[in-house]
Formats: structure tokens, C-alpha cells, sequence
């Protein structure tokens, strides 16, 4: 059985319901075992990720669900689960860090797969635990932020325009070197701490570009977010320009761009003479 977009909604309201009350709180904070995507979890990210077991669990589902804390797991009947083909990609809290600090920019990431490649998601949620705005998509059908379907800017590079930066801390004054022509000619570099949720600024055209160097980037963080920008009208692709493809996996990561339709050419060609 296919899931339906209201479930996925409904997961990610769970979630702000259990997490919203207790952001930036010490509670939220307290360092925990579990954590399989390579971070130290923290209470904040147990907690959202036991509401989304508990409500995929009431619903009688058959899936594999990737998910940032615990890994890879069947929810409900494996052999059905494994013919249905059905996977959802969940990071639970995306921005756990400011989450915890109290910093109002951090998300919960709902990718639901028919099939095992990046190709196959099919719907996309990513809820805002702030504002409560729900972000999604349906392959094919467009995106939207709560009731309102939204699309990537069109400022070109002689525009004013706004990127995220991610870079990772080793080699870090390498990159800046070598992303000298970006910096150039953006307006404004942001850095704001989800990965998921940046994505979605990129959708309803708040931002332009990012650009996410570092090979830590999870699918779990970004599976959701590139449907959505996909169905914005905006584009994502690897430092040489290549597709992103890949299996579906708790160990999936890749650097990646992303952007409007309007800047492709220029990232594309920009980065190709320095990486
Ligand atoms: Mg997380």
C-alpha cells in the first residue's frame, strides 16, 4: 500500500507536538547512546525519532524506515515491507545542534521512497518545528508550503542574490580560495544550520544557491529537501556537474549544489575550474 502525503504530514506535526515545547531546553540537550548516522544523538533527537516509530507503528505500515538515530529498520511485516518497496527516509530533527541552543532554524525531513535509489522518492515533507510551515511535494505535481504551491526565485548572477555556504572545517581556507569567484558575485553568504530546511528557502525563492562541500552531508538530511526543490523548478547536481544518484542507505553522503534553474551554468562552470 502507497503512503498517503497526509500521513507524512501527519508524522512531521507529531513531532513539532512532542519537540516544539521543549526547544532550546536543557532537557533537549542531554547527550544519548543511540546514533547511527555518525553524530552523538541528544534527548531531542530520541524523542522526535520514538514519535515517528510510534505513529508509523499505529498505523500498521509495512516499510523500511532510514533514519538518522537509529539506522535502517523494518516497521510492521519485513517480507511485505521488502515487496512493497517502500522506504522513508527520516531525519527526525534536522539542526539538532541549534535546536538545542534555541536558535528558530531546525526541521523534521520525511522522504518516502517506492523503490531503493535516490530516483525513486516519490513525496517529500519537511516541517518547520518553529513555525509549524509544512514544505512538500509530490513527484510530478509541484511543491508547496502549507496551502501554497511555491517556486525557486528567478534572479540571475547579476542580481542580488543569497547562498548558503556549508563547508567542511578540514581545508576550510582551501575552499574559500577556491570558491573566490562565487563569493564575488553573490549578495549575501548565510549559514544557517539545516540543511533540510535551506533547501525549502531555495524552493519558494528566499535564497538562490547552496552549496554544501561537505562529505559528511547525509541523505537522511537532505532526501526530502531536494524533492522539494526539484518540484520548485530548482536544480541539484555534484561538484562536477554529474547527476546525484545512489541507493538508499543510513550510509549514503555526498557534497552537493543546489540552485535556482537562472544560476546552473554559472555554479557549474564556476566549479569546475576549481574542484
Ligand atoms: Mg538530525
Amino acid at each position: 500500500m502507497e503512503l498517503s502525503i497526509d500521513l507524512l504530514k501527519q508524522i512531521a506535526i507529531n513531532v513539532y507536538d512532542a519537540i516544539n515545547p521543549i526547544l532550546g531546553t536543557k532537557k533537549a540537550a542531554e547527550k544519548a547512546q543511540r546514533g547511527a548516522g555518525g553524530d552523538i544523538s541528544m534527548q531531542i533527537d530520541l524523542i522526535a525519532e520514538d514519535v515517528v516509530i510510534n505513529t508509523l507503528e499505529n498505523e500498521n505500515v509495512n516499510l523500511l524506515l532510514i533514519s538518522e538515530e537509529l539506522g535502517e529498520r523494518y516497521i510492521g511485516n519485513k517480507e511485505k515491507a521488502i515487496k512493497s518497496q517502500n522506504v522513508l527516509i527520516i531525519d527526525p530533527v534536522d539542526g539538532s545542534n541549534n535546536a538545542v541552543r534555541g536558535i528558530p532554524y531546525c526541521s523534521i525531513s520525511i522522504a518516502y521512497a517506492i523503490g531503493r535509489t535516490i530516483n525513486d522518492i516519490k513525496k517529500a515533507v519537511v516541517l518547520n518545528l518553529n513555525t509549524k510551515g509544512i514544505y512538500w511535494a509530490i513527484k510530478g505535481e509541484g511543491a508547496y508550503l502549507n496551502n501554497n504551491k511555491i517556486h525557486v526565485s528567478d534572479l540571475d548572477i547579476t542580481d542580488k542574490c543569497f547562498f548558503e555556504l556549508n563547508l567542511p572545517m578540514k581545508n576550510f581556507f582551501k575552499h574559500i580560495d577556491n570558491l573566490r569567484p562565487i563569493f564575488r558575485r553573490f549578495f549575501r553568504i548565510r549559514v544557517l544550520g539545516s540543511s533540510a530546511l535551506t533547501l525549502c528557502q531555495l524552493a519558494k525563492g528566499s535564497m538562490e544557491a547552496f552549496v554544501n562541500l561537505r562529505e559528511t552531508n547525509r541523505l537522511v538530511d537532505v532526501a526530502a529537501g531536494l524533492l522539494i526543490l526539484k518540484e520548485a523548478g530548482g536544480e541539484f547536481f555534484s561538484l562536477n556537474g554529474s547527476k546525484i544518484e545512489g541507493d538508499l542507505s543510513i550510509y549514503l553522503k555526498f557534497p552537493f549544489i543546489a540552485s535556482n534553474d537562472k544560476l546552473v551554468s554559472f555554479l557549474k562552470n564556476e566549479l569546475s575550474s576549481n574542484y
